[in-house]
């Protein structure tokens, strides 16, 4: 199971946006911190503790969390110009094999 439980992918969220000057002034002045950038995109990292989250690491929710919770990693990021495996939590478990998550 490539998941490691460490909880990282709970306390963040990547949010990506087309690039744009304006886009790029409202992130700026939120303070959002740029991820990475492409061409075609901007991608913030915003932390946000999930309120689920217990312990560091456990799901208070776990039978029943949300499917965008259960099937992460899911996003292909490629098409937005980003490389899959540098969008994902540090020390993540997961690798983009060219196709989809293992
Ligand atoms: S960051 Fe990766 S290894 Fe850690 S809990 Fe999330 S999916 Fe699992
Ligand atoms: S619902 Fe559970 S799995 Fe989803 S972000 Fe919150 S703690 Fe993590």
């Amino acid at each position: 199971m490539p998941c490691k439980r460490c909880g990282k992918c709970c306390k963040k969220i990547a949010m990506l946006y087309p690039r744009d000057e304006l886009l790029e002034e409202w992130g700026k002045a939120r303070r959002f911190k740029v991820m990475q950038r492409s061409d075609k995109a901007l991608m913030y990292s915003v932390s946000h503790i999930c309120p689920q989250l217990k312990n560091g690491n456990e799901c208070k929710m776990q039978d029943d969390k949300p499917a965008v919770c259960s099937g992460f990693p899911s996003v292909d990021h490629a098409q937005w110009g980003f490389d899959n495996n540098h969008c994902l939590p540090k020390g993540c478990g997961f690798k983009w094999d060219g196709e989809r998550y293992v």
